[in-house]
């Protein structure tokens, strides 16, 4: 095992600190060129870039794990590099080959190891991959050229305290449109809901609940992760809307609920007035791992699930199956990890 950086591995958070290398591949007069690693954090753009006044731009999510023997992986990578893409087909950017995106991590990862948190310390090194367009544009249309980026910052658990229930707060706002761009990782639905999550902070809640834009009555998103729940005949239960960010934890989980815990698994509507069909929820991504969820306020009402302070049966399950998997300790299904 490489020499390790010196950051007090036990008590990080989820803020940026500068790593020693990045990755930056160009899209210029119809290809990419071939990208490189750069050790300079600033990117010099034009100021007319349409990432910066209409929002066409998309990003990942995706972290690598130390093992107990020291190597480094990635958890389905390829599934990033596919969402990825399909956030590039619905703002008219170019799509991004996934054996170059994920060849970029891979490159990152490996320049940057000293970072890779060590074993057992439950950090990871979050990786940040985007796509963003450049050039001299003013008019409303695509950008002339597009910048494919990726960092990494290694992390501790998003939601401070672990594994331990937050508690959650129905929006009155939306975040994306019925067929918006609710499916697409892209910043627009994030500067969307930053007011949301104010208002979520402000009255003490971990973050909000989006609803349907629609009807108000499905849950949607728990802030920038999915829902999940488990109902009292033990089914794995998660919404199902064309406005989701379909998470790849949360499909992740569907299939470990049934394969590995023998749950019964659907998608389908969950109604916020009938939050009693669950014994257990939870919230589930990338950075937030799973996060289990004591209780949801809407409008005077506050319905709590297992516990506000203890972690239910079920949700330590999935837990603990997940991160197994991802931290190499359990076998994996094919073609989940890739060895950096
Ligand atoms: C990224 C994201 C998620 C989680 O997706 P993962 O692939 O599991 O990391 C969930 N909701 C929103 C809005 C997101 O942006």
């Amino acid at each position: 095992m490489s020499k390790l950086a010196n950051i007090d591995w036990d008590n990080l958070g989820f803020s940026y600190i500068k790593t020693d290398f990045r990755y930056v591949s160009t899209w210029k007069d119809g290809k990419w060129d071939n990208g490189q690693l750069v050790t300079d954090n600033k990117l010099s753009i034009s100021e007319a870039s349409t990432a910066l006044h209409y929002g066409q731009q998309c990003f990942e999510g995706l972290k690598a794990y130390r093992t107990k023997n020291g190597d480094i992986q990635l958890f389905r990578p390829y599934e990033n590099a596919k969402r990825i893409n399909l956030g590039a087909q619905r703002l008219l950017m170019p799509e991004i080959p996934e054996d170059k995106f994920v060849e970029a991590v891979l490159q990152v990862v490996r320049a940057n190891e000293a970072y890779v948190p060590p074993y057992g310390s439950g950090a990871t090194l979050y990786i940040r991959p985007l796509l963003i367009g450049v050039g001299d544009n003013i008019g409303v249309g695509p950008a002339p050229e597009y910048l494919f980026s990726v960092f990494c910052i290694p992390v501790g658990p998003y939601f401070k305290g672990g594994m331990t229930p937050v508690n959650f707060i129905v929006s009155d706002f939306d975040r994306a449109a019925p067929y918006g761009t609710g499916a697409a990782k892209v910043g627009g639905n994030y500067a969307a809901s930053l007011y949301s999550y104010h208002l979520a902070k402000k009255s003490g809640f971990g973050d909000c609940i989006y609803l349907d834009p629609l009807t108000h009555t499905r849950i949607e998103e728990v802030g920038s992760a999915n829902f999940f729940g488990i109902t009292w005949d033990d089914e794995f239960i998660t919404p199902k809307s064309p406005s989701i960010l379909p998470s790849i934890t949360k499909y992740s989980l569907l299939y470990l609920a049934e394969e590995y815990l023998g749950l019964k698994v659907a998608e389908r509507d969950v109604l916020i007035d009938n939050l009693n069909e669950f014994k257990e929820a939870g919230a589930c991504g990338t950075a937030a791992v799973i996060t289990p969820i004591g209780g949801i306020q809407y409008k005077d009402k506050f319905h709590v699930f297992h516990s506000e302070t203890e972690v239910g049966p079920n949700t330590t399950k999935l837990y603990n199956t997940l991160c197994g998997i991802q931290f190499g300790d359990l076998e994996e299904p094919a073609g989940w990890i890739v060895r950096v």
